[in-house]
């Protein structure tokens, strides 16, 4: 029996429908030997009207398809086609709150060159809570760094990517911590397994600049509420000596949400910890995004897609 996250409810599968078992085909998916797919991982939240609201949704599907465009990949749907998908995948599953994941794959067929494959799409919703959980999170560095921007298009969220994930994750797992924090190719700190990162310093936020990082969704979100809070943000090349003296530390994505960072771990396993767990920024960031993903903030309603006006608008075309 598989022990991993399953899918709530039906899969939407090329168009149509399906059970989650019904959409795998064949072991020899292109995708699946060669990692040339593209996902996104997309939440919803229960309001206190328990109508269900997206965060960020158009967002997410541009992202989609512009990591498709960086591998060659054309999604043989538009992208209001996959919005209108997103949201029956999340009707029909009876969830009032999870995590959507969309993923596009080369179908049947060897040979490294996808060109005569057939692009296909499947949507599922699962029921997640946040990814590394409320307790602050100790991190530990892995042996491995982050893929070089050279190598591959770290701002496209590519499946055979995240083989480096997962393979620091597992690492540091297996030595009791929590998540790996990634190193650049130049040694600077990039970002998590799955998360970005942000440190505190004198009341002023710190996150890695662009370039070794996927972009992501949701430190994009507390850039802009950090800085209509008046908190000082700069995006800059962070030493793991400059991370390892912040007062305060958190990770940040979808599926995380915001996670404090109690403590880092060095390569050679020295350990040191934040001079807070979980201080009073992120404490502050923490709350407001939990706030604004559920509607209790209108301020942000531009970054909201309620289902239910959708879902009637859909169901009269
Ligand atoms: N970095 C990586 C490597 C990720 O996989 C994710 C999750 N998508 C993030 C950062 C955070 O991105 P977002 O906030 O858009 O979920």
């Amino acid at each position: 029996m598989a022990l991993g996250k399953k899918p709530i409810g039906k899969v939407w599968f090329n168009g149509c429908f399906t059970l989650p078992e019904r959409a795998v085909e064949s072991a020899f998916i292109h995708t699946t030997h060669y990692g040339d797919g593209v996902f996104e991982g997309i939440r919803f939240y229960e309001t206190e009207k328990k109508l269900p609201v997206v965060f960020r949704l158009q967002d997410h599907i541009e992202r989609f398809f512009k990591s498709a465009e960086s591998i060659y990949m054309q999604i043989p749907f538009s992208k209001r086609e996959i919005t209108t998908a997103v949201l029956e995948t999340v009707m029909q599953s009876g969830l009032k709150s999870g995590y959507i994941r969309p993923v596009a794959y080369f179908g049947e067929g060897l040979g490294v060159d996808p060109k005569d494959c057939e692009v296909k799409v499947a949507i599922g919703v699962l029921d997640w809570p946040a990814y590394l959980g409320d307790k602050p999170t100790h991190v530990k560095i892995p042996s491995l760094m982050r893929i070089h921007p050279k190598a591959e298009d770290v701002e496209a969220k590519i499946c055979g990517q995240y083989a480096n994930s997962s393979r620091a994750t597992r690492q540091v797992r297996l030595q009791y911590y929590d998540e790996a924090l990634f190193l650049d190719y130049e040694n600077f700190i990039a970002e998590g397994s799955g998360q970005n990162v942000f440190f505190v310093r004198d009341n002023t936020l710190l996150t890695p600049q662009r370039g070794a990082i996927l972009l992501g969704i949701t430190r994009d979100s507390l850039i802009k509420i950090a800085e209509d809070e008046r908190i000082k943000v700069i995006e800059k090349k962070i030493s793991l000596e400059e991370a390892c003296a912040a007062d305060e530390a958190f990770f940040c994505g979808t599926a995380t949400e915001v996670a404090p960072i109690a403590s880092i771990t060095d390569k050679g396993n020295v350990q040191r910890k934040m001079k807070h767990e979980f201080g009073p920024i992120t404490k502050k960031l923490k709350t407001m995004y939990s706030e604004i993903v559920r509607g209790k903030n209108p301020k942000y309603r531009e970054w909201l897609h309620y289902i239910y006006l959708k879902s009637r608008e859909l169901i009269n075309v």
